[in-house]
């Protein structure tokens, strides 16, 4: 479903202004997948093409539209059942939400994790997750979605991602995570003994290291990685996709970390990590030469965040008892209820 969404979107007749004219095709590529199968008659103003390609772009960003020849065009099908049609991400009543968001989705100014950032496309896979979205960011759809959430969290219904919403999605999500429930009264957790650790093999882990989790976590990470390659081809497809990079560390070893990297950059963190629990993983999203899989770098994080692996996690991790720290894509933490 997921990569059906990635590469077709039915079928678009816009005849209402009564030129029979040229014929524009709206193709969407999906990095080389299948040929396309969007068909879509239209007067040929530049605004309508522009529109229409705005329409077809907005929700799948990652996508490139083009307009062909009317001699190219094939014939026009009905949409694959199932697939939501790129026109079903409009609505109306929120098209000024829509507009504001699609401007602060790259240029809102802020510090959502203390550190300044711009915009918050890093965050809008976590954002629709949250608010229950179908459509992307830049949508009216998602505005839709967003007021209602808003609503039910006495929030003004605007319909635009703000900081009031965002900081409350950020708080929920950070209740979501063992390593928060067990630091709430400011200590540390003990962490699992010898006996609650159990290995991942030399193929879980990313280029072979030694890597430990506790055994429910470990167990848990098998069954998701396993309905991930099941449900996702090209995740399937490279193995080093979800791989671990990093599972248990003990207090003396991230303390010796921070030494060796020179990333003693917050107290607690050497002192006392999530990963001292057990229960948490870092996961390969992607594997590009050159890219470290775990960088803080912004660029770095909206690539990963625009992954496969990445967005399948987010819609699928939480079934498998996996939640996320959003700030850090790679960085996802068994719940123990799957
Ligand atoms: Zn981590």
């Amino acid at each position: 479903m997921g990569r059906l969404r990635g590469l077709v979107h039915g079928a678009l007749w816009l005849t209402t202004l009564g030129v029979v004219g040229l014929v524009v095709t709206v193709v969407i590529l999906d990095g080389g997948g299948p040929p396309p199968l969007v068909a879509a008659r239209t007067n040929p103003t530049a605004p309508m093409v522009h529109r229409i390609m705005t329409t077809f772009a907005a929700p799948h960003r990652n996508l490139m539209a083009r307009v062909i020849p009317a001699a190219d065009l094939p014939v026009p099908a009905l949409l694959p059942i199932g697939v939501t049609a790129p026109e079903d991400c409009e609505a109306a009543a929120f098209a000024g939400a829509a507009r504001v968001n699609a401007v602060s989705l790259t240029a809102l100014i802020w510090s959502p994790f203390r550190r300044p950032e711009t915009g918050w496309e890093i965050y809008a896979p976590s954002v629709g997750r949250e608010i229950g979205a179908a459509c992307g960011p830049e949508s009216g759809r998602f505005a839709e979605a967003l007021a209602r959430w808003q609503t039910a969290h006495r929030l003004t219904a605007t319909g635009v991602l703000d900081e009031a919403a965002f900081m409350i999605m950020r708080n929920r999500w950070a209740l979501a995570r063992p390593f928060v429930w067990l630091t709430g009264g400011g200590g540390c957790p003990p962490g699992p003994t010898e006996a609650d650790l159990a290995s991942a093999l030399p193929t879980e882990s990313y280029a072979g290291k030694a890597i430990r989790l506790t055994r429910g976590s470990l167990a848990g990470y098998r069954r998701m990685v396993a309905a991930a390659r099941a449900e996702k081809p090209e995740i399937a497809a490279d193995r080093r996709l979800l791989a671990i990079l990093s599972g248990y560390r003990s207090p003396e070893a991230d303390a010796a970390r921070c030494v060796r990297d020179n990333n003693c950059d917050t107290v607690a963190r050497a002192a006392c990590s999530a990963h001292r629990t057990g229960q948490a993983v870092d996961l390969a999203l992607d594997a590009i030469p050159g890219h470290r899989p775990d960088s803080t770098v912004d660029v770095d994080r909206l690539r990963l965040v625009r992954s496969p692996a990445y967005l399948w996690m987010i819609a699928r991790a939480g079934d498998f008892g996996f939640v996320n720290y959003p700030f850090e894509p790679w960085h996802w933490e068994w719940t123990g209820r799957e």
